[in-house]
């Protein structure tokens, strides 16, 4: 059998494999479908548990507990503190995320290859994996009986105030537009990796381990020979049957939150202190714009496009229509001004304000968990601000009757006078409420062992045997979704893998 889950395993059980994947998100599974394509025998070892597309639904209950971790609402400690979701089962993140596929941005890459000083992150070396993963996830425009009003509304919107407004991209084939996709697509449109590379590591002969969480590296003379983890009870969520890889190469592809958890616990690059550090989040500030007509966010794709006007400035606009229990959640209001709000929920534009970081902060090893800390600078929250009112600007302009900030002290504004008081009400940087979904940078890759975790094939500089692949190779911030960005250096690490006899 080709996919096991908790219920197949038994006490000390050791499995081997040529290559063992650890994670089966954007990173995990390109890498291992691309090494499992080039020949090697591949073991994926997964958290999660396997949920084909029959058994997905829009029941946020029962869905958010069994896909995400932590049930979506891990928190990064700092000022402010920001909540993030990311996902747990075959899939990772791929199988709830919202499909959008931009490459990193020209200015990004040339930055890479300065940081660097070597050509392979540079966009020239990195077109043919971009090339390849794109076709390999269907990345196309969404059909125009897919897109929703209220991507409509933005549009126009932009258009009259002559933003420039790119129309997305996305990993799906028949898009029906349900926008279901953060709790899995129920059609099978959406091309995550549970439907794109993980059949097609599967075809070439890959194993996966389900349900099993690994909890260190099996290091022999220096070099890593494979993992050591758990089996999870999918009912108790405990940890109870002991399973090991034994394999000639480790890749590690836990995200970038988990794959420096795993690794800071073999004090590795403690030479540089690099490992964890460069810890970077795309935060993102939510304005809910309410209209005196309806808009029904809930029918089209999550997102028909972005507004990249500022996107040179590192600020993107979107919108992203969630689900009722889901803004119900996140408004400002409680008890009967809540059920009042949520009456509206028809007329709802869900958009938000993601800044590209300007700086970093740091995973380390907390007691049993990851404890990720970050904190916006002053740039970044001036740049929060100046996005938040431009938005909530375009909204009136659209004529909207009420928008909902993302301010503790200052919930709603009625018109675009009240947009003034913003500079003055929000001197501090506690006040915003941001979350985030994209993680990266936590074991940069680089052409000098002092300063990446990573070289340019992916391996740890001080344990051989050891690669990474997952959005904690990013160097820096790249400014837009970062799926594609993953795939790509998740496929170039696969081609540079080194595999002893
Ligand atoms: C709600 C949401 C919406 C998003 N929308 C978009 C979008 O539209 N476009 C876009 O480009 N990006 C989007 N993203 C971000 C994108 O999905 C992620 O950046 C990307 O999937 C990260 O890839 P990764 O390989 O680093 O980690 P993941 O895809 O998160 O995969 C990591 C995997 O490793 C497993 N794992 C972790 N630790 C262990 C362990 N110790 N043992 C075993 N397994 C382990 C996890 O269960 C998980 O399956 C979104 C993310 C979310 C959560
Ligand atoms: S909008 Fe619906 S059909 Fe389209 S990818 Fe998302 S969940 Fe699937």
């Amino acid at each position: 059998m080709s996919i096991l889950a908790h219920r197949d395993y038994h006490a000390h059980q050791t499995f081997d494999a040529e290559v063992v994947v650890v994670g089966t998100g954007a990173g995990g599974a390109v890498a291992g479908a691309e090494l499992a394509e080039a020949g090697r025998d591949v073991l994926f070892v997964e958290e999660g548990g396997y949920h084909p597309t029959s058994s997905l639904n829009p029941y946020l209950t029962e869905s958010i507990p069994r896909l995400y971790r932590d049930a979506g609402a891990t928190m990064i400690m700092g000022r402010p503190p920001i909540p993030y979701a990311e996902g747990r089962c075959v899939g990772g993140s791929t199988l709830v995320n919202g499909g959008m596929t931009w490459r990193a941005p020209e200015r990004v890459l040339k930055e890479w290859q300065d940081l660097t000083g070597q050509p392979d992150l540079g966009s020239k070396a990195l077109a043919p994996f971009f090339d390849r993963v794109e076709e390999r996830i269907h990345a196309k425009p969404q059909h125009p009986v897919s897109v929703g009003e209220d991507s409509r509304l933005l549009e126009e919107g932009a258009r009259r105030l002559g933003w420039r407004y790119e129309h997305n991209r996305r990993a799906q084939d028949r898009c029906v537009g349900s926008n279901q996709c953060l709790t899995g697509c129920p059609t099978g449109a959406k091309q995550s990796t549970l439907l794109s590379y993980m059949p097609r590591a599967l075809s070439f002969g890959a194993r996966c381990l389900t349900q099993v969480r690994v909890h260190e590296l099996w290091i022999e003379r220096g070099r890593c020979v494979g993992v050591i983890g758990k089996a999870v009870n999918p009912r108790t969520r405990r940890c109870d049957i002991d399973v090991r890889v034994r394999s000639k190469v480790v890749v590690i592809s836990c995200g970038a939150v988990q794959t420096p958890y795993l690794l800071l616990r073999h004090r590795l690059g403690r030479r540089n202190s690099q490992l964890g550090k460069n810890f970077l989040c795309h935060p993102n500030a939510k304005v809910v714009a309410i209209y005196p007509f309806d808009l029904h966010a809930w029918q089209g794709v999550s997102q028909g496009g972005q507004i990249r006007e500022f996107l040179e400035e590192g600020v993107v606009m979107a919108e992203n229509a969630v689900p009722p229990g889901t803004a119900a959640a996140q408004i400002p209001v409680l008890g009967e001004e809540a059920l009042e709000m949520m009456r509206h929920y028809n007329r709802m534009a869900m958009t938000g304000v993601l800044v590209e970081d300007s700086h970093a902060g740091t995973v380390t090893r907390g007691f049993d968990a990851p404890l990720a800390r970050y904190s916006i600078n002053a740039y970044d929250h001036e740049r929060f601000l100046r996005g938040v009112r431009l938005l909530a600007t375009l909204h009136f302009e659209m004529g909207a009757k009420q928008v909902v900030l993302p301010f503790s002290n200052m919930h709603i504004a009625n018109s675009v006078d009240d947009l003034r008081q913003i500079e003055q009400t929000q001197r501090s940087r506690s006040t915003i409420e941001l979350f985030t979904v994209h993680l990266m940078g936590t074991c940069r890759m680089g052409s000098d062992r002092r300063s990446s975790v990573v070289n340019l094939r992916g391996e740890l500089w001080d344990l051989p045997g050891c690669y990474v692949a997952d959005a904690s190779l990013f160097p820096t911030a790249v400014g837009v979704n970062p799926q594609v960005t993953i795939m790509a250096l998740a496929t170039m690490v696969a081609q540079r893998v080194e595999v002893p006899n």
